[in-house]
């Protein structure tokens, strides 16, 4: 066996295995035709985590800001063209597992810390020392990624054309003011 027809092997085992894998169960609220049926799940928490399950989050609030960001941080550490994210007040954020943090200084001059998860390396959440009220989730980490509805693109300056968003996105050269 070849080298390429080894690696074709082994990315068609993959899929296999993908496929094989339980669907999440579906959320409660699509399920429901009216609110009146469950009134008392309008909203519920936005949960996710690593890959591989060690650091967990819960969040009851709604997100305030929902972004994709394409500074040379966010390419970096996504391994693409951006970062998706959405931001909550961090009162009633609730975590656990022991995320690995990581300071860096953003191209805005403020330390954002990062949290990934050091056995699997997932990017998980990341905090801000300049607004300790905040708290940004990685918008794949989501048990339900579709939740993320990106209303701006941040730092378009740094955006490579094979990085192509939504055109219908609001993009700032870097941040918006806040
Ligand atoms: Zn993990
Ligand atoms: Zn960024």
């Amino acid at each position: 066996m070849t080298i390429l027809s080894h690696y074709i092997h082994l990315i068609a085992q993959l899929a296999r295995d993908e496929l094989v894998t339980p669907a999440p169960p579906p959320c409660p609220d699509r399920l429901a035709a009216s609110p009146f049926e469950r009134p008392n799940q309008m909203t519920h928490a936005y949960t996710g985590g690593c890959a591989c399950g060690a650091i967990r989050y819960e969040i009851a609030s709604e997100p305030v800001f929902q972004n994709h960001c394409q500074c040379r941080d966010c390419q970096r550490k996504s391994g693409t063209g951006h970062g998706s994210y959405l931001t909550f007040a961090r009162a009633g954020v609730k975590h656990s597992g022991n995320a690995t943090l990581w300071d860096m200084l953003g191209d805005s001059g403020n330390v954002k810390t990062r949290a990934f998860c050091p056995a699997c390396g997932s990017p998980v959440y990341m905090t801000f020392a300049a607004m300790p009220e905040i708290f940004t989730v990685h918008a794949a980490s989501l048990d339900d990624p579709g939740r993320y509805k990106p209303q701006v693109v941040t730092y378009a300056v740094r955006g490579y054309e094979w990085d192509f968003l939504d055109p219908g996105l609001q993009k700032f050269e870097k941040m918006p003011p806040m």
